[in-house]
């Protein structure tokens, strides 16, 4: 009984280890259901069941024990129905064809495949995911129990290894519950995380991190395929009075909604990043000086035209600055962040609302 138990556990903890395996080499993208998902991940569960089955307990010469009905549990409650059958089937088919077709192996057979057909019809409810687990580890310890039941038939232990069984499936099964629950809300964790490093929470738009990321990205592009990339340093003219005058959050509303509007006027390959405060860049794919200059302008007369609806305000008009650089003169990223800057700050000087190029003072050759 005391090799039963041990054996039992080592098949245990051979599936914590492969599931938690599994955990760090799949993404979210491979659990979404779609048709490629459901067939590869049913596959590969079923495989971890014939996994679970060469390490199994020998009951009798054609009777072994072993927790094959886990990954069944796992495909029906975190995949589909139909990869919780594939899994079921996997597991039977390879029950039959490597411990050889007999009484034993087609009780096993008709038990998984039950066990599938319960566990799946679950995943399927709404409940929750504790009540879910529930009802699938309770079907699977009557299907399970009954076959093991009917094909321990005369052996003297019958009720004891029944018990032991029974009772190390429920709990491990209950552990399992645990275990991939906590797995799951660790990953979602680490989604918001990269989704909060990634996009900023005021405006949607990508974060500073993500711009020096696209930057380098891009020029790398750029250079190779030399059609060019462009930046444009965007800063709002006087915000400090638009907070000063309207409060804090019409000036939240003023940086959404310009957010909003950078969007709108960029193509789809280009990229806005909000880089601070009340200052946004644009990155302008396969698009040279000369043409960025005129996105530019646009941006600044559209941005100029525009009525920014405050709620208790009214309308409000504001204004921006825009430094303009290209890749064609800019031996790197952070030398052409340098270029827009330094235009964007000949912009203010020169009286803010305008648009200035990098290089159009002669400090192209600084650079
Ligand atoms: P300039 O024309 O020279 O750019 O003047 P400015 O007032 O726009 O520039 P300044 O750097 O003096 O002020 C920027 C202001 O932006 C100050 C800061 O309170 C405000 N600001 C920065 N981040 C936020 C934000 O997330 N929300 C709001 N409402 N204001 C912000
Ligand atoms: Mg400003
Ligand atoms: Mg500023």
């Amino acid at each position: 009984m005391v090799q039963i138990i041990k054996g039992l556990l080592f098949n245990m903890a051979t599936i914590t280890s492969i599931v938690m395996f599994a955990n760090m080499l799949m993404h979210e993208k491979h659990l979404s259901v779609n048709w490629k998902n459901n067939v590869r991940n049913g596959f590969l569960s079923g495989i971890l069941g014939c996994i679970l089955m060469l390490l199994s307990v020998p009951i009798t010469d054609q009777v072994i024990i072993d927790f094959r009905c886990i990954p069944v549990i796992l495909m029906a409650l975190y995949v589909s129905f139909f990869a919780a059958m594939e899994t079921a089937l996997v597991i039977g088919i390879f029950r039959l064809g490597y411990f050889g077709v007999n009484r034993a192996s087609l009780v096993a057979f008709g038990v998984v495949l039950l066990a599938g057909v319960a566990c799946g019809l679950v995943g399927r409810t709404s409940l929750r995911m504790r009540t879910k687990w529930l009802l699938s580890v309770a079907s699977v310890c009557l299907v399970t129990g009954v076959g093991i039941h009917s094909v321990l038939e005369g052996h003297p232990d019958r009720p004891y290894i029944l018990l032991a069984y029974l009772a190390l499936l429920a709990g491990m099964s209950t552990a399992m519950h645990f275990f991939t629950e906590y797995i799951a809300a660790f990953n979602r964790k680490i989604q918001r995380i990269r989704e909060e490093a990634e996009v900023d929470h005021l405006t949607g738009l990508k974060t500073p991190r993500q711009f020096e990321r696209n930057l380098k990205k891009h020029l790398a592009a750029g250079g190779l395929s030399g059609k060019g990339v462009s930046l444009l340093y965007i800063d709002i003219d006087y915000f400090k009075n638009i907070n000063d005058r309207y409060g804090h959050s019409s000036g939240d509303l003023v940086l959404q909604e310009l957010g909003a509007i950078l969007k709108r006027m960029g193509r789809s390959r280009d990229i806005v990043f909000r880089k601070g405060g009340e200052e946004f860049t644009m990155l302008l794919v396969d698009c040279g000086l000369e043409q960025a200059a005129l996105v530019a302008e646009r941006i600044r007369k559209a941005v100029e035209e525009h009525g920014f609806q405050l709620p208790d305000h009214g309308c409000i008009h504001i204004s921006v600055s825009i430094g303009v650089a290209a890749l064609e003169e800019a031996p790197s990223a952070v030398d052409l962040l340098e270029r827009a800057d330094r235009a964007l700050y000949r912009a203010k000087q020169a009286g803010r609302n305008q648009v200035m190029v990098a290089g159009e003072d002669g400090e192209a050759g600084r650079a």
